[in-house]
Parts: structure tokens; sequence; C-alpha cells
């Protein structure tokens, strides 16, 4: 099958063409992102392959229609960039990595809460001045903290299961309780309660209607003073300008984010030659105690050969007429 791949950085081309061999397929490779504009360049193809922040919304998945699309390859395990009703009614397919390396994500959450309490991203940067002062350094034992994990799916339990070796009490709230995460002690509690006794919250509870801007300025309210908030989920899980809020004021004491509402415009490209338009990200950059990567959590070789070989796996399933495990469909 003749499949247009967007947004292909060389990495992507590496693992895609590797579980390709066997398989086949014409991959066409094109580095820019999937918009409205952009679709002509999938011309002649049956498939379009994407990423997170193309954009899928209903003008481009009819423009892709009316081109002769047919299957949209999802190289990630979040839709909310796809606008599945209109998929649906046009009749394409999507389908998408459902899990490729939940400990990926759940590491580099666990990372972000090592390096924020510890600071070592400002260690890191002291110490190449020559500056061995420990001054604005101190942290805190994570052993005895209390940790709110909100969305115990695959990344969420693993979380919970490293922190639980640290000797943090787990506590979580999600609407169908995970028998793994009760075995392993975790407290299910209302969302209220979680976020008033956990020293750290951190999200990974997907990007719904229900789920967007869950944490907003009622519910940062809510939390304890000096809290420390994670997000390797999704941006627009966080009201940004709230955060900066709670920052501003001493109620947020840390922030880690791996995602960011309107990274669809910054993350994975280099723009350290140019002016940064975007205000709030900016602001955010300003604060000592936040720490940004730019959605790497996924990024291990494990998790790109595990996305590479069930994206193409997807593919060959559509192309055989075989139902698609994958498949996204509509609520
Ligand atoms: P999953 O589907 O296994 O788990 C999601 C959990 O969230 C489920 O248990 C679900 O019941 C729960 N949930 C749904 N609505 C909720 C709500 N309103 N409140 C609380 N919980 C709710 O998903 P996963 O594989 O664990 O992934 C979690 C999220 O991580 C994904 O949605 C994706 O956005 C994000 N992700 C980020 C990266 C990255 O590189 N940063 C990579 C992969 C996934």
């Amino acid at each position: 099958m003749k499949v247009a791949v967007f947004s292909t950085k060389s990495y992507d081309q590496e693992f895609l063409e590797a579980a390709n061999t066997e398989r086949g397929h014409e991959l066409v490779f094109l580095e820019p992102r999937l918009t409205l504009e952009t679709c002509v360049l999938a011309a002649g193809a049956q498939a379009v392959c994407a990423f997170v922040n193309d954009k899928l919304d209903a003008k481009t998945l009819s423009q892709l229609a009316s081109q002769g699309i047919k299957l949209i390859a999802l190289r990630s395990a979040g839709f909310n960039h796809v606008d599945i009703t209109k998929a649906t009614q046009l009749g394409l397919t999507v389908v998408r990595v459902p899990a490729y390396s939940p400990y990926a994500v759940a590491e580099h959450t666990i990372g972000l809460i090592l390096a924020l309490n510890r600071r070592i991203h400002r260690a890191y940067a002291r110490i190449r001045e020559g500056n061995f002062s420990l001054e604005g350094l101190i942290g805190f034992d994570l052993h005895g903290k209390t940790v709110g994990i909100i969305g115990t799916g695959k990344i969420g339990t693993i979380t919970a299961q490293i922190l639980k070796a640290f000797g943090c009490k787990l506590v979580a709230y999600d609407k169908s309780p995970n028998s793994d995460c009760q075995a392993l002690g975790v407290e299910y509690v209302s969302l209220p309660q979680l976020l008033s006794t956990a020293d750290i919250v951190s999200l990974h509870c997907p990007l719904i209607p229900d789920t967007h801007h869950l944490i907003n300025a009622e519910t940062i309210a809510q939390m304890k003073t000096g809290v420390m908030l994670i997000n390797t989920s999704r941006g627009a899980l966080i009201d940004t300008k709230a955060v900066i809020n709670g920052l501003k004021s001493g109620k947020i004491g840390y922030l880690g984010l791996d995602v960011y509402e309107q990274e669809g415009d910054l993350f994975f490209e280099d723009f350290s030659n140019t002016v940064i338009q975007d205000d709030l990200f900016e602001r955010l950059l300003t604060f000592p105690n936040v720490l940004i990567t730019g959605h790497q959590a996924f990024f291990t070789v494990n998790a790109l050969e595990s996305i590479a070989e069930t994206t193409l796996a997807n593919i060959s399933e559509f192309e055989q007429g075989k139902p698609c495990q994958n498949q996204v469909q509509a609520e």
C-alpha cells in the first residue's frame, strides 16, 4: 500500500523502514506536518501516517477522503487530534498504536519528578559555570510523600509501581479503578480528595472533552501549597494561564511538563535562531522551578521499534481486509 508519512523525522524513517523490510509497503516520507494545505503531498497514496501534532480536523479529513485516502494510521496512542466522528462519516478507517512502551513515558515522568525535586537542571548549569554553591538546591525525600495519579491506565499504573518502590504513598483518581493498582495498595479517592492530599500530582488520563483544562484555577486552589505538578499526558489537560498564576503565588512549587497546550507550533522543531512568539510558553521558562521537555517521554529505542512495528502491522491488516484490531471507533 502507498502510504504518505507526514511529520517525518530521521528516526521515524529509520525505524519505519526497518519494520517495512518484510512487508513491502511503499512509504513516502514527508517532512511537513499534515494540514489542509499539505494534503496535496499525499496524492496517489491510499493511506496517511500521522503523528501527534498533525492536524486531522474535519476539513483535512474531507480533503484526504476526496483524494482517495482510505486509512489514517496514527503513530501515537492519543487520538485527540483527529475528528473521529467526521472520519467515520467519511468512511475513513483510523488506527493507532494503543501501547508501545508505557515504561518509556512512566520512566520519563519519574525523571521529571527527580530532576525538579533535586534541582538537577539547575545544578547541571551551575557546575558548568564553576558555581558549586548549594543555595536554592534543597530537595525533599520522596520516601513517605503522597503522590496522586490521575488516570491509572497503562502509564499511570507503571508510574505507580515505580513510585511504590520509592516508598511513596499512592492515591489515584480514575473512573475505572485498575486491579493492578489496587493490588499495589493504591487508594482510589475522589478528585478533590486527591488534590488536597497529594504532594505530587501526576497526570496520566487522556485528553477528552471531560478532561480539557482539568487543572484550572479551581482545581489548583484545592491543591496543597507547594505541590509538584507533572504532565506527561497531553498539554490541554492544563490551563496554562491558571498554572502560571499558581506558580507566581507559590501554590505550585514545581512544574514538570513534557506536553504543552500549544505545542503544535513549537515542539519537534529547532527555533533556536528565532524569537518565539508564544508569551505563555516564554513566561513558563522564566521560573526556576519549571522543567519542560518537548514531548520526548515516548522517545526510546524500544518505543520507536514498537510504534513502527504496530503501525505497519495496522496498515497490513487494513490492506488484507482483516478486522483492524487497533481501530479507533467513534463514541
Ligand atoms: P490508557 O488508556 O491505558 O489509560 C488512561 C486512563 O485514564 C484509563 O484508566 C482511563 O479510565 C483514565 N481516564 C479516562 N478519563 C478520565 C478522567 N476523566 N479522569 C481520570 N482518569 C480518566 O492510556 P495510557 O497508555 O496510560 O496513556 C495515558 C496518556 O498518556 C495518553 O492519553 C496520552 O495522551 C499520553 N501519552 C503521552 C506520551 C508522551 O510522549 N508524552 C506518550 C504516550 C501517551
